[in-house]
């Protein structure tokens, strides 16, 4: 027997109309590059969101047509979200750091009808444009005045607005249709689409913004420095317009930490979201500069592992909470977040143990950690695995792909290698690609690395396995030493001495100028490993 309750389609666009009706007044702020300091607010959003989609349909954008942005974040990449998808059309966000290839491949194979994009990114797309497939146009997001010269097709996104009324209903779409779609750039292969729904997004946004999670509410003022490419803004645009919570737009300029602290201050910011490389610079401009930080509560940091170093500085200088989070685009992204650690008997430097983990599963992901025979392991916080999840916002297949993204048990693999304890905090220890496996076992490389770069003279350092007779691999330690700097092997591993298990001590240690890193940041272990191929111990 089934229920009896309403068909009611959890979709994108039932969002943006609940925000209209409940918080029309709340405030939406941006920074962009024709406009310094534009307030606008949720009402606003909506009205011009009708008359975007308006604008969209006399443009011939059609049920399921992808229509991609190339932006930063402000308000009117918000309006595109919600009226792209709000439409029934689908809102494909790309991100402009990629390598040229790889912005060719994503444009064609998604076969973006239209582009948004900002004015910056003009110069970069008039070197794509031969090359794309299925573009009719490019929408700029700006006014008339600030219209760039180009040779491209170009449509100006305020005059599209002024000509539009918004006298427009969103259509009731069913709950699973797509809604958006991001791709993900591995370091190996082309990338690959993650085609969200409207329904993984919703409940993706009703788990984010929990008391247990990102505990957001209308008292809050959050600032998302990650940018709307990456996983929509870790559902930030979604979660905050969901609960009134005032939503600051940082623009072009994610890593300049004087400009997140003016932000932060005169919009008084409470929480903000963002990966660890942009609050190095944030703390650094702070530390230069004497300042402190009156307004901010707490910060979400993911996207990769954050050093306690930093969580501490903020905790104690600036009286921030950090709060951990891992996840990934497959993801919506969120699949783990530590949530303030309670006292409960613990001293101060238990509650640090558990601080640094990446925290706990929410509800909608189920976790196990499973080793080369798909076995699960237990949640002690020792055994590692290859750590798989399920739920309702966690992708099945990719983007026009052959193959499952899930295995035959319906989990996906994150790729990532982790442990669990007996609290279900879950700790990251590697990706499955890095790990070094040694006489059976695993060796963490992240740990490894970690280890070496709190020596003073190491910049960065990274860990790889090396072919071995007797052990499959040993560890080879890979390291960029401060300019000026009179390191030895010697030196790194008496440093290492101590703390980490005796095993795990690298074989040797060699010194290099620069890491290759991908696009994103991430070292290209795969490259490294490629260069070391002929090293021997
Ligand atoms: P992306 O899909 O680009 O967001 O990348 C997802 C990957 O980033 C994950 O599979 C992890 O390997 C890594 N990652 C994300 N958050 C964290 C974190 N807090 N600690 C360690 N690794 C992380």
């Amino acid at each position: 027997m089934n229920g009896l309750m309403m068909d009611w389609n959890l979709t994108i666009s039932s969002i943006l109309r609940y925000a209209e009706q409940v918080y029309p007044r709340v405030e939406v702020v941006s920074v962009t590059a024709d406009l310094p300091r534009h307030r606008t607010s949720y009402g606003e959003i909506a009205r011009r969101s009708r008359k975007l989609a308006k604008a969209l349909q006399k443009l011939g954008v059609v049920d399921n047509d992808r229509v991609a942005t190339l932006a930063w974040n402000d308000h009117r990449h918000v309006e595109a979200y919600y009226a792209v998808s709000g439409m029934g059309a689908i809102c494909h966000t790309v991100n402009p750091r990629l390598f040229a290839d790889q912005l060719i491949y994503i444009f064609n194979h998604a076969e973006d009808q239209w582009v948004f994009t900002d004015v910056a990114f003009i110069p970069l797309l008039e070197q794509l444009a031969d090359k794309l497939e299925s573009v009719k146009g490019y929408i700029v997001m700006t006014d008339q005045a600030h219209m760039p010269e180009t040779s491209l097709n170009t449509l100006c996104y305020e005059s599209l607005l002024e000509a539009e009324d918004d006298d427009y209903d969103w259509p009731d779409l069913d709950e699973n249709r797509a809604s958006s779609l991001c791709y993900t750039s591995g370091t190996t292969g082309n990338p690959k689409g993650v085609l969200y729904s409207h329904r993984s997004n919703v409940i993706h946004t009703m788990t984010a913004a929990q008391p247990n999670v990102f505990g957001l509410g209308s008292g809050d003022c959050v600032l998302p420095v990650v940018p709307m490419f990456h996983a929509n803004a870790w559902g930030v645009p979604y979660s905050t317009a969901m609960v009134g919570a005032k939503l600051v737009m940082p623009g072009p300029k994610l890593a300049d930490g004087e400009i997140l602290h003016e932000l932060m201050e005169t919009e008084k910011v409470t929480m903000a979201l963002g990966v660890p490389t942009v609050w190095l610079a944030l703390l650094q401009y702070l530390r230069d500069s004497n300042k402190t930080l009156t307004t901010l509560k707490r910060t979400v940091v993911g996207g990769a592992a954050c050093p306690e170093a930093i969580m501490r500085e903020f905790d104690e200088k600036h009286g921030v909470y950090v709060h951990h989070a891992w996840g990934m685009t497959e993801m919506s992204p969120l699949g783990s977040y530590n949530d303030e650690v309670p006292a409960d008997g613990r001293s101060e430097e238990e509650r640090w143990q558990l601080r640094v983990k990446q925290g706990r599963p929410p509800y909608g992901v189920e976790m196990k950690i499973v080793d080369d025979d798909n076995q699960p392991q237990p949640w002690d916080g020792k055994a590692f695995g290859a750590l798989k999840v399920r739920g309702p916002f966690i992708t099945s297949h990719y983007f026009r792909y052959d193959e499952d993204a899930m295995d035959q048990d319906g989990w996906f693999d994150t790729g990532d290698v982790a442990t669990l304890d007996e609290n279900a905090y879950m700790t990251i220890t590697d990706r499955t690609k890095d790990v070094i496996k040694s006489g059976g076992e695993w060796i963490s490389s992240i740990d490894l690395e970690n280890v070496a770069v709190a020596h003073p003279d190491v910049a960065e350092a990274a860990a790889i396995g090396i072919a071995h007779p007797k052990w499959t691999e040993r560890p080879l330690l890979i390291v960029v030493p401060n300019p000026g700097a009179e390191l030895t092997r010697d030196d790194v591993l008496a440093f290492m001495d101590g703390k980490i298990a005796k095993w795990w001590m690298p074989e040797d240690v060699v010194f290099v100028d620069e890491l290759p890193h991908t696009a994103t940041g991430k070292v290209q272990k795969l490259a490294l490993r490629e260069q070391f191929k002929d090293y021997q111990f």
